[in-house]
């Protein structure tokens, strides 16, 4: 039996006073075998945690280094020390806008895994790449370089940058398409197919939610504007307990 994961990512958004409205209207009321976690910026992972139950905490990136004179930097044990389960790994913004390459994020994996933080691997597509069909090599190529050093324990976000903050979303058949293949990716790089989690991130709301989680290689969501508003983001855990509970 398969569990799902939802995780919200809430980029450079929040303040004190939305994390209070937000815990408000959670519900920590959850289906057993939904893990929901949110990623907020930095500075409100104690009080996310703080004030809603029920919920993992997750970061948004993580240094390479350990400790050291690295201004801005934040270590995957200060995660840990934080309560984080998960951290954000090669986010198409941070390999977009502050230059992330496979390289760095492969680091960065084994950085999270050796401070015992769970990454949670970004990958997926340009448009042009979709439409020139080579998705699938781009994304096995994402994933040979950042796993190439990686222990079998991490969750892969398979997020079509296309799809990211648009309103476009992948189409359930595209989502599990990719994800099957990221699958026998993972197997054959880690040995690890059916115990890797594989979420869809690309628009994710409480409308196409449904169809998404009925996917047979969906194991999950990576939402980032659904997530920044509690109802939105209980909307779409209330689809994804309904997935789990046919
Ligand atoms: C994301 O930031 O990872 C994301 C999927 O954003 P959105 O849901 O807004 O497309």
């Amino acid at each position: 039996m398969k569990n799902l994961y939802l995780i919200g990512n809430w980029k450079q958004h929040g303040s004190q006073a939305a994390i209070e409205a937000f815990a408000d209207q959670w519900s920590s009321e959850q289906h057993p075998r939904l893990r929901i976690a949110i990623a907020p910026p930095f500075p409100y992972l104690q009080a996310l945690g703080e004030a809603l139950a029920n919920c993992d905490l997750a970061a948004q990136d993580c240094s390479v280094h350990v400790q050291g004179a690295h201004t801005g930097e934040v270590s995957a044990d200060m995660l840990v020390d934080l309560g984080c389960q998960y951290v954000l790994v090669g986010h198409s913004e941070r390999r977009q806008y502050h230059g992330e390459t496979d390289e760095l994020i492969a680091q960065k994996v084994a950085a999270a895994q050796a401070a015992g933080v769970t990454p949670v691997l970004c990958v997926g597509e340009q448009q042009a790449a979709r439409e020139a069909e080579k998705q699938d090599d781009v994304v096995r190529a994402q994933l040979r370089s950042a796993l190439a050093t990686s222990q079998p324990n991490l969750l892969i976000a398979y997020e079509p940058v296309w799809a990211i903050g648009t309103g476009l979303t992948a189409t359930p058949d595209q989502a599990n398409q990719m994800h099957a293949m990221i699958r026998q990716e993972v197997e054959s790089l880690l040995g690890a197919a059916q115990a890797t989690p594989i979420l869809y991130g690309g628009s994710v709301n409480a409308e196409n939610a449904d169809a998404l989680f009925a996917c047979p290689h969906v194991d999950g969501a990576l939402v980032g504007g659904a997530s920044l508003e509690a109802a939105s983001f209980m909307a779409i855990a209330q689809s994804a307990s309904n997935n789990l509970s046919h």
